[in-house]
């Protein structure tokens, strides 16, 4: 049984409904008041933050699936509608009931009746087959897979290009006629300008050709916009396609029909062996990765997807590992770069000394003094208080003493009413109470076993005395 995936939800609503009830009951405490009970949900369960983070990495690892099998899937897609065109050729130059062979190798016999479509029968599955409507499907695949991976764009501003959304821009510098694609606001009421590449602008052409089959202009059609539930104006939509006698503009439910047949046809699969399923958004999260890991400056690439904010477009794009280490490495370069070169040169045999003179002058009765290398005792060597002092087990035989010692001490100060000397030596005995704590602590926790091996000043006292 799988988790419900909008769990959340539901208790938002729960919880909402039980906050609505109370404030009712404020206005209108005789009519509400009875319904008024205690929410159980807690706020802390209608917390959408772990669901998000869980959401974004779940979108993550989708785009790091997707992106590296997209130049597969953009050659699939034209060798689909390369396939489709021949075979729609072939199969309309054939007579009827004659046989023919597909690029794919499928023997086909044509179909006879007078139709504009041109059908095929298959022998091996006794299906029939409309290869008009393969090639157009093919058409579409490899044209909104195209249009979506130069843009970035999404599905319902790419289906809202028309003809007019072409811009010429002419560049104040140099003078020279940039090519402009004008992208009408979907979900912002921002409309940008983006660049048309020449590969985008190929795979235009082609769609403009298409979709005028010959005639002076585009054909005018409404488009209906699922979401808003209206009607456009008559436009010449570049998604548009002949249904019978009329010209339509093409929905959605479509372009995912076609996306999804050239997806079962190029046999793309997952890690898992499953079978690789792009939608239209994926698109987007792609060409938001792909561009900021291209070195894009977020701020342009926010401007070209549309989003008012960098975060927006941070949260599309699927930060790689080897991008951090990447970022990581050129840090430490950086770091390098800016510190004295003489920071990485072999230290003197001088400096090797003090190095080790340090350790050694580390040692104290009490343990071992953690003070930096190199600096000097800034406590007046009264270890017994100081913070930076690591007790040694061993040595404490020699701190009870020194406690019992200043017991005796604090005993005669009291006696003899040397205030001052009371309050220092308490201070000391405090101290001493809490090292000793210290040492009793590390000794239970010391269980492992001293073998003899020589220990680092004895083999660099070696060293020292070979030189
Ligand atoms: S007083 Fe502190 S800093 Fe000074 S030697 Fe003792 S432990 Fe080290």
């Amino acid at each position: 049984m799988r988790p419900r995936v909008n769990a959340h939800t539901v208790f938002s609503w729960v919880r909402t409904f039980y906050q609505d009830l109370a404030r009712w009951a404020a206005d209108e405490p005789t009519r509400w008041g009875p319904w008024v009970a205690p929410c159980p949900v807690r706020n802390s369960d209608t917390d959408h933050s772990k669901n998000r983070s869980r959401r974004k990495a779940a979108m993550d690892q989708r785009t790091r699936t997707l992106l590296p099998a997209l130049p597969a899937l953009v050659k699939a897609v034209e060798r689909q509608l390369k396939d489709a065109q021949t075979c729609l050729v072939t199969g309309r130059e054939t007579p009827a009931g004659a046989p023919f062979t597909t690029p794919a190798g499928e023997n086909l016999l044509r179909r006879a009746g007078v139709s504009s479509r041109v059908y095929a029968d298959d022998p091996a599955t006794g299906r029939r087959r409309d290869l008009t409507v393969e090639e157009e499907r093919a058409f579409w695949a490899w044209a909104i897979v195209e249009v979506l991976r130069h843009t970035g764009m999404r599905i319902e501003e790419a289906l809202e290009l028309t003809h007019h959304s072409f811009v010429a821009y002419q560049l104040p510098t140099t003078g020279e006629i940039v090519p402009m694609l004008q992208v009408a606001p979907s979900k912002l009421d921002q409309e940008r300008l983006l660049l048309v590449s020449p590969e985008l602008g190929e795979v235009l052409t082609a769609i403009i050709h298409r979709v005028r089959r010959g005639q002076q202009a585009m054909p005018l059609v409404s488009a209906y916009d699922s979401l808003e539930r209206l009607w456009s104006a008559p436009m010449p939509f570049l998604f548009q396609r002949r249904c019978g006698p009329e010209d339509r503009a093409i929905p959605r439910n479509y372009i995912y029909t076609c996306l999804n047949d050239a997806l079962a046809a190029s046999g793309l699969t997952g890690p898992g062996d499953e079978q690789l399923r792009y939608t239209p958004h994926d698109f987007r999260r792609i060409f938001v990765t792909d561009a900021l890991r291209s070195g894009l400056p977020p701020h342009i690439a926010a401007r070209i997807c549309g989003h008012r904010m960098v975060d927006t477009t941070l949260g599309y794009a699927a930060i790689y590992p080897e991008d951090v280490i990447n970022h990581h490495r050129s840090f430490i370069a950086r770091r390098r770069s800016l510190r004295p070169s003489e920071e990485y040169r072999e230290p003197t045999a001088q400096e090797w000394q003090d190095f080790l003179a340090h350790f050694e002058l580390r040692k104290v009765a009490l343990g071992v003094c953690a003070r930096d290398f190199g600096t000097p005792c800034v406590h007046e060597h009264a270890c017994i208080r100081c913070p930076v002092l690591r007790p040694d087990p061993e040595q404490m035989p020699r701190l009870e003493e020194i406690h019992a010692n200043l017991l005796d001490r604090l005993q005669e100060a009291k006696e003899q009413g040397w205030l001052g000397e009371v309050a220092a030596i308490e201070a000391s005995l405090a101290a001493a109470e809490q090292k000793l704590a210290a040492m009793r602590d590390l000794a239970t926790r010391h269980t492992t076993v001293h073998l003899g091996m020589p220990d680092f000043r004895s083999s660099a006292g070696r060293l020292d005395a070979e030189q």
